[in-house]
Formats: C-alpha cells, structure tokens, sequence
C-alpha cells in the first residue's frame, strides 16, 4: 500500500497538502517511524514533490462492521438490507422492504451481534387505530419491556404495545423547556412524552395529564415514579372530550395528529391568555387549515386565538407534515 514518507518536522505541513488534494487513504492510520512519518495515499496517487515508498506494515482504521458484512445474503438481496433503525432503550425496531422480509430472522440475530447490549429485535409494520399502536413482530431474542433514556429522563415502555416517535424529540425537548411554574394539560398524554421533560426540566405547579389507552396509562404512572415528579404529574385516566379540566391552564399541549377534533375541549382549558400548542397532520397544499380551525374553534366559545407560531416538526407522508401551532386564546 502506497504512503508517502517524509520526516516529522514536514509531517504535518505535508498531510494538510495532501489533504487539500484529497489524495488521503483515510482507512489508514498515520504511522511514525524513528524521525519519520508514513502518510497514506490512494494507490491512484502520483508525485514528483515526496517520496512515494510501499508500506511494509500499513495500520487500518477499525471499519465498524455493517449488516452487509455479516449478512451470508446474495448481491441482489443486498440492495434491500436497511440502512437504518430506531434503538429504544435495548430494543432494535426496523422496517424490512417485502423483497427481504424472507431474511429476517437472520437480518435479527445479525443485528444482534453488531448490537450486544440489546436483548430483543422487533419488526414494524406500521400503527393503527385511534390510540396509535404498533403491529409488531419479534424477529430475534426475546423481551419486549425496557427504560428508554432521552434528556435526562427514564421512559419504561413496552415496545411490542407503545410507539416512541424518534421524529418528535426536538418538540419534546422544546416543550421541556417551558411551563415554568405554570399549571398544564397535556392532552394525549400517552406514556409522558411531554409531561416527564417539563416537569423534570421546568418544575410547572401542576401537569395534568390524561391518557385513555390503559397500557400507555400504566406506563405513564411507572414513569411519573421512575422520574420522581408524582408531586407535579396528576395522570388521569379517561377520553380527552370528557376528563380535560375547564378554565384552569396556563398552557395545553394537544400532542395528537387527530387534534382538531378536541378543539373545544383544549380551549375551554385554557385561563384567559392560556397558550395551546395545537398539532396537525396537514398538507403543504393548505398549510393554513390549523389557523382557521383554531380561530374558528375560539370564536365558538367567544374568544380570540392570535396565531404565535407554526414549526414543522417531521414529514408525516408525502406532501404532509406533523406541525404544531402555538397559539395564545384570550
Ligand atoms: N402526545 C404525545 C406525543 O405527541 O408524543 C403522544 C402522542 S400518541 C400518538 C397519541 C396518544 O393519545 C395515544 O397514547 C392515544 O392512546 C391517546 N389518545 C387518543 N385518543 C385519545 C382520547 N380521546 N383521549 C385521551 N387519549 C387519547
């Protein structure tokens, strides 16, 4: 393998040269050799300006291993292995495209080994119904319950029955950071998404969190006692149209994508000039449906919302977006 020599003093002066001319092998390590110094080129590299010498014993970088490398899979299965997935706390969870889905207890155990602190691999085939649970399948090890750990908090969850979405957590840390001594409701509440960061992050008065699915409801009680915020968090058990309190929010987080169906009910929350922070799944084509909606749901009960803000928080489908609205209700 090619390098070029030159001594210690020039070593430094002679890699940022070239570096500029990409003419680095950077799977090769640098390697010093009394007063000298091996820089690693590409094999392609030509120069009349060092000396080029054959390195006797070229040192590599450790390559991570990739599921290709382990994989015994054919060229054309090879396209199809992912190149990605989500790790919650020491549970793997992947998608499989059809044309390798025949593989996947071998993709499992593979990942398994390049993984060695995770006990379990799940498949995903997407989420339904009204409460947004996985359809999942063990593909290798076994065990479903672990302690996802984000900013500085403990979510315990099982992965077989819960989504955790990767694509909210800059909302989630956002949301950690307000509420300030303020008193809240976090509608949709599920396993304490919003509700553990802001009162582990921002010590409001009160949370009032409400949850109608039981296993995302057992959870997020584990959750306020694995995060010692059962002081802050009061979990309520029930339908959002039903248990959310009336005129006593600083703040309300409506964190469900179905959201508008509950305008009434997060507005009538509020305390007067009480903030909402409305999420919607809406298209680009009409990307100003939550502010009529909102507007619209406000002068039903005789108030005013005035629009704070819209971020896009992830790309729901094609031409859809998750977006919150923050928005302050008179
Ligand atoms: N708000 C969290 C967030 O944004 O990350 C959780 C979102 S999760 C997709 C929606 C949660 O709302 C689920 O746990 C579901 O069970 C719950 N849910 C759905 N309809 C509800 C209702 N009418 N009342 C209370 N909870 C509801």
């Amino acid at each position: 393998m090619k390098a070029v020599l030159v001594s210690k003093e020039e070593a430094e002066i002679a890699r940022q040269r070239l570096f500029s001319e990409d003419a680095l092998d950077k799977t090769r390590k640098l390697v010093k050799k009394k007063g000298f110094v091996e820089i690693p080129v590409k094999e392609t590299f030509a120069t009349t300006d060092f000396d080029l010498i054959e390195q006797v014993k070229p040192e590599y970088y450790i390559r991570n291993k990739t599921l290709g490398d382990i994989l015994d899979i054919t060229e054309e299965e090879e396209k199809f292995i992912p190149s990605g997935w989500q790790i919650l706390g020491d549970i793997i969870i992947l998608s499989l495209k059809k044309e390798i889905e025949h593989r996947k207890a071998e993709i499992g155990k593979g990942l398994l080994s390049l993984y060695p602190r995770c006990k379990t691999v799940l498949l995903d085939r997407g989420i339904a119904g009204r409460m947004r649970q996985p359809e999942r399948e063990i593909i290798a090890g076994k065990g479903t319950e672990t302690v996802h750990k984000e900013n500085g908090c403990l979510f315990k969850l099982d992965a077989m029955r819960i989504m955790y979405s990767r694509g909210n957590l800059a909302e989630r840390r956002r949301m950690s950071e307000l509420g300030r001594g303020e008193t809240l409701v976090d509608m949709f509440a599920g396993i304490g998404y919003f509700s553990i960061p802001m009162a582990v992050h921002s010590k409001p008065e009160k949370i009032f969190a409400i949850e109608i699915n039981p296993v995302a409801f057992g959870y997020l009680k584990e959750n306020i006692m694995l995060n010692g915020v059962g002081d802050i968090i009061e979990p309520v058990a029930g339908d959002c149209s039903i248990a959310t309190p009336c005129g006593i929010a600083h703040r309300v987080i409506m964190g469900y994508l179905d959201a508008h169906e509950y305008l009434e009910y997060g507005i009538r929350a509020l305390l007067p000039g009480g903030i909402l922070h409305y999420h919607e799944a809406v298209p680009e084509v009409i990307e100003r449906r939550p502010f009529l909606r909102l507007i619209e749901a406000a002068n039903k009960q005789g108030r005013k919302a005035k629009i704070l803000e819209m971020r896009r928080i992830k790309k729901y489908s094609p031409g859809v977006w998750h977006v919150v609205v923050d928005v302050v209700v008179d």
